[in-house]
């Protein structure tokens, strides 16, 4: 019980599973309904204007009994759903059959009250009926189906009651087809019901995801509460070891090994901390609480300073770092974000360039509007395979040249967010061993 309280998404599918249904066969008997309503009145007219052409011809033939004969067997013969037909005069308490599809009663002479069911109108009717000028009809059925008798005065010249003409016209044929049709309808109906049933069906195994989505959500959540607990509990006690590695690095007094020591310390340190920033950025995308603050700045200017900055490494690695421009290319961008970029963009070419060159080019595309840095090595490359996780969280290539470079593969992923948040794009092209591409642009302005 509590289970359903807590998916409310249940009771609605229960809802719908006996609603869809009960829904489809009402308006599926609602349908059925007036479609019979409409086809008796269409059987109406029908049967009444059959009976008019009949009895215009009765009429002219009506002092020759035999020639109403041979037109009752005629009509007869030439349609099967006439299935009775009977002209009679109407003498004191009595029919005079004066002629009938049925040879047994051609001339007899019958009680009116006399018919083949005593509860159906007949003869009776048929004397009746001289009041009135239409024809009257009545859906009735026996043993062979549905059928319509029609009864209808024979008016002479002056409008006088000669006799009467009575008809049973059957709709067996009719009732076959649309009883086919009904047996259709109900199969469709019924595959349509079970396909309903079946969607529902696995509409509530969504809620069976939808649990497991909010379990995995609060999983989620504390595992970024955790990494952020301690990234940041991790901050105050690195930035301690960060200070006293770099003072004893500096130290005359220490010994030639010890000052070697305190270099591997003072490294790590940097390294740890690198690594505790990148997590802390993560988790501060991720929850949509790095602030941007936007302003017009050049681009260029923006590269040089990040070109300046590893020109030190670049050299001790003995790669040659260029940096090339063609004037002030200006964007709107975070300037911290935006150095953020260039350094992660600039210090993986560096990292991954064993030798060779990093070329760093800002230019400012017109044709497109954008203000694009392109960031060139000659390292060691990124196979097309590899470059299709390239941007992913903790995405690192392994591989014999990778394996003594650190890195926590965080830069890209961190780098991609800050670009998109600034409006611009990424992209990478990339040989396995001849080098790499990286390619950032933005909105250009002015
Ligand atoms: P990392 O901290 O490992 O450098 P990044 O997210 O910055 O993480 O980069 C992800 C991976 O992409 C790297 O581990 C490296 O394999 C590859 N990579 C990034 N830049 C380059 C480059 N310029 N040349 C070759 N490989 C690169």
């Amino acid at each position: 019980m509590a289970f359903v309280r807590d998916n409310p998404q249940l009771l609605y599918t229960i809802f719908l599973m006996v609603a869809v249904p009960v829904a489809f066969f009402v308006s599926g008997y609602q349908f059925l309904r007036s479609s019979q309503n409409i086809q008796t009145k269409v059987e109406q007219t029908y049967v009444a204007s059959v009976h008019d052409a009949l009895v215009d011809t009765v009429r002219e033939k009506f002092n020759d009994p035999s020639a109403v004969q041979d037109l009752i067997n005629q009509v007869s013969k030439r349609n099967e759903d006439i299935i009775r037909m009977v002209v009679l005069t109407n003498e004191g308490d009595r029919a005079h059959i004066i002629a009938s599809s049925r040879t047994s009663e051609q001339g007899a002479y019958v009680p009116i009250g006399t018919t083949d069911d005593p509860t159906k109108p007949g003869y009776e009717l048929a004397v009746t009926v001289s009041r009135g000028s239409g024809t009257y009809a009545f859906e009735m059925a026996d043993a062979n189906g549905r059928f319509w008798r029609s009864v209808q005065a024979v008016r002479d010249g002056n409008d006088a009651v000669i006799g009467f003409l009575l008809t049973d016209i059957s709709m067996k044929q009719l009732d076959a087809i649309s009883q086919r049709n009904i047996y259709t309808a109900d199969l469709w109906a019924l595959f349509l019901v079970l396909a309903i049933m079946i969607l529902l069906l696995r509409h509530a195994r969504i809620v069976d995801y939808t649990v497991l989505y909010r379990k995995l959500a609060e999983v989620d959540k504390l595992k970024d509460d955790f990494i952020s607990m301690a990234a940041h509990e991790l901050r105050t006690p690195l930035s301690i070891i960060r200070g006293y590695a770099s003072m004893l690095v500096e130290s005359k007094s220490l010994a030639e090994g010890d000052h070697h020591q305190a270099e591997l310390i003072d490294r790590s340190a940097v390294q740890l901390n690198a690594l505790v920033e990148d997590l802390l950025n993560v988790m501060r995308i991720e929850q949509g609480r790095m602030d941007f603050t936007f302003v017009s700045l050049d681009l260029a200017s923006a590269a040089q300073e990040v070109a300046d900055m590893f020109s030190i490494s670049a050299r001790e690695k003995g790669l040659a770092l260029t940096y090339e421009k063609n004037g002030a290319v200006m964007a709107v961008l975070d300037a911290d974000r935006i150095r953020q970029v260039l350094i992660n963009i600039v210090g993986n070419a560096v990292k991954y360039t064993p030798a060779g060159a990093v070329t760093i080019k800002v230019f400012s595309d017109d044709t497109k509007k954008r203000a694009v840095v392109r960031v060139s090595d000659t390292g060691i490359g990124i196979s097309a395979e590899e470059q299709k996780n390239l941007f992913g969280k903790f995405y690192r290539v392994k591989s014999d040249e990778t394996k003594q470079i650190r890195g926590t593969g965080l830069g890209l992923w961190i780098t991609k967010q800050l670009v998109l948040n600034m409006k611009g794009t990424i992209s990478v092209e990339s040989i396995k061993g001849k080098g790499t591409d990286i390619e950032v642009s933005f909105p250009l302005v002015g």
